[in-house]
């Protein structure tokens, strides 16, 4: 998908708009009708009741959504009259084999509220700017959209001896890096860089310069790492001060600057984005949500028909969901209830979407299976901010359950798992891919000779050379203690073993450094066809016997499974 531009942004937000103006046009058409069945005669008769409760839900409908697109007034005007008809639409006529009429304490208001629905046609007409905020939004740079999904890190103003070693080493772990002068950075900055690395003589400057291109492409400024000789609480206050997310005092231990790159970068790109299911039956309003939404980063899902809800959670396993509380005969909180039925959406964060403004109904709400309420209108602002900082917590949350915490890659029981889903699925769609098994050679001796935090350094370091690595299809897990699991789905051993060797030279260039001097470790790796087994366990066997080749003909490299 390439990326949206504003302004195509903006045409879709005003199409939308226009839409939802002649829909509404059609509604008050049909108010109006309503509203003068009512007048005739001032009476109550057979049909009134039916009556009142379509003109209160096309009334509770536009109290929601008038706002959204710009239509203020006529929502805020749409909700008094609402509120008005609220306790004559709700009451149920106690014999449905009596003529049904209003009650009598009722029987005059009516012939108001018909008056104030025809005067609702004029405030079609009083607009403010529906769609002010979001051109200039601040998350509006669509990291899907970008060509590749390297980390793109810019040295600048290094000293031309730390660049080369910086260069060298950072690129061993997938990174993509340039190199920049302040003005070339100032000229040539945009917002596709992932990561900013420089020296402590040009901090502030490239601070500077960072800053200005945030205020100018709207996109929120990269992490800047800072390297340099003093390493004192004063200095490191003043970078702190100057606007350093990170400081590394020379001599640079590259391993770790990594690592702190990713990290940063990650919390940057999460707190961004995320998977969102919206569930309301309007679909203008759902049109209008998607595309401010899919705006500011996120990936969309919409549907309208509540009988589809748990295929697409199956399916599209958002981290979050926007659920809307009527949608017509369906209610949205007992959908809530349904969807917690599931124990594998117990924890889903479910938000929300009314025009219901009563505290308390609000509450009972809540406390039949949601987390928050987000009261229609919402502003395209409060949407995505409640959209970002609910989807990060709930992957904060996912990630604690899911991931081993030293390396942040799959647990054990979960890349287990993932090998037997992608079984299944090569069995499905007839694809082939591969599973590997991966162990760092000698790896006890590290541990002994350089004691076990720089046994940790190794091993976090191979978990985001592969993460950097590895397409962002494929699947890492750490096995065990310094063993590793990885899937490559779509991809031939000969394949798999391409990419491997690749990781395999790379890991063993890499050095770390320690008090005893430079150390480099090695890795050997065993592959097997993963579509060539019955079970993704018996693959993943077939693997590790093929690693166990490995280490007996020398470790340090590849080797692939072959059936005798
Ligand atoms: P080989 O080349 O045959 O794989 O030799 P090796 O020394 O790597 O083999 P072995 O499996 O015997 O040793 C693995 C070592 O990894 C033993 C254990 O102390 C260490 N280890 C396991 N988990 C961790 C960890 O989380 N951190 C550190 N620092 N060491 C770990
Ligand atoms: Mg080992
Ligand atoms: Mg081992």
């Amino acid at each position: 998908m390439g990326r949206t531009s504003q302004a195509s942004v903006a045409d879709k937000l005003a199409r939308l708009r226009l839409s939802f103006r002649k829909k509404a046009e059609g509604e008050l058409d049909e108010l109006t009708v309503t509203a003068s069945r009512l007048a005739r005669g001032g009476q109550p008769r057979p049909g009134s009741i039916k009556d009142i409760a379509s003109a209160y839900s096309i009334l509770h409908r536009l109290a929601g959504s008038a706002g959204t697109f710009g239509y203020t007034a006529l929502g805020d005007q749409a909700r008094r009259l609402e509120q008005r008809l609220k306790p004559m639409a709700e009451r149920r006529p106690p014999d449905t084999n009596k003529p049904l009429g209003f009650p009598e304490e009722h029987a005059q208001q009516p012939l108001d509220i018909i008056v104030e629905i025809e005067g609702l046609r004029s405030l079609l007409d009083v607009t403010d700017e529906p769609v002010k905020g979001i051109l200039e939004h601040p998350y509006s740079s669509d990291p899907r959209s970008e060509p590749t999904p390297d980390i793109h890190v810019i040295l600048c103003g290094l000293r031309d001896e730390a660049a080369d070693f910086l260069e060298h080493a950072l690129s061993n772990y997938g990174f993509l890096i340039s190199r920049m002068d302040v003005d070339s950075l100032s000229l040539n900055g945009k917002p596709g860089m992932s990561a900013v690395v420089t020296s402590e003589d040009t901090l502030v400057e490239v601070s500077r310069v960072l800053g200005a291109l945030e205020c100018a492409g709207g996109a929120s400024r990269p992490p800047l790492l800072c390297v340099g000789r003093q390493d004192d609480f004063k200095s490191r206050y003043f970078l702190a001060d100057a606007g350093a997310d990170a400081f590394f005092p020379e001599p640079i231990d590259a391993p770790q600057l990594a690592e702190r790159i990713e990290r940063l970068v990650n919390e940057q790109n999460e707190s961004v984005s995320g998977k969102i299911l919206i569930l309301d039956d309007d679909e203008h309003l759902v049109a209008h949500y998607c595309t401010v939404l899919e705006n500011a980063g996120f990936r969309v899902k919409a549907i309208s028909d509540p009988e589809t809800v748990l295929s697409e959670l199956s399916e599209f396993r958002p981290d979050i969901m926007l659920l809307d509380v009527r949608m017509g005969a369906y209610s949205g909180t007992t959908v809530a209830k349904l969807i917690r039925f599931e124990p594998e959406w117990v924890s889903l964060p479910i938000v929300y979407l009314s025009s219901e403004q009563d505290k308390h109904v609000q509450l009972e709400a809540l406390a039949k299976g949601a987390d928050e309420f987000m009261t229609k209108p919402v502003s395209d602002d409060y949407l995505v901010r409640t959209a970002q900082i609910r989807c990060y917590r709930a992957r904060q949350l996912n990630e604690l359950l899911i991931k081993d915490s030293l390396t942040g890659l799959l647990k054990h029981s979960v890349i287990k798992q993932e090998v037997e889903n992608e079984h299944a699925r090569c069995q499905r769609m007839s694809h082939v891919s591969s599973v590997a098994m991966l162990d760092l050679d000698h790896f006890k001796a590290v541990n002994d000779q350089h004691g076990h935090r720089t046994g940790d350094i190794v091993i976090k370091a191979l978990a985001n050379l592969l993460r950097n690595r590895l397409r962002s299809t494929d699947q890492i897990g750490r096995y065990g203690g310094e063993e590793f699991a990885v899937i490559l789905p779509q991809c031939t051993t000969c394949e798999a073993q391409k990419v491997l060797t690749q990781i395999c030279n790379a890991f063993s260039d890499i050095s770390f450094a320690t008090a005893d001097g430079d150390l480099s470790v090695t890795l050997s790796v065993g592959i097997a066809a993963l579509d060539a087994f019955d079970f993704g366990s018996d693959a993943l066997d077939a693997a590790d016997q093929a690693l166990y080749e490995r280490k007996t003909a020398g470790r340090n490299g590849v080797t692939v499974f072959h059936q005798v």
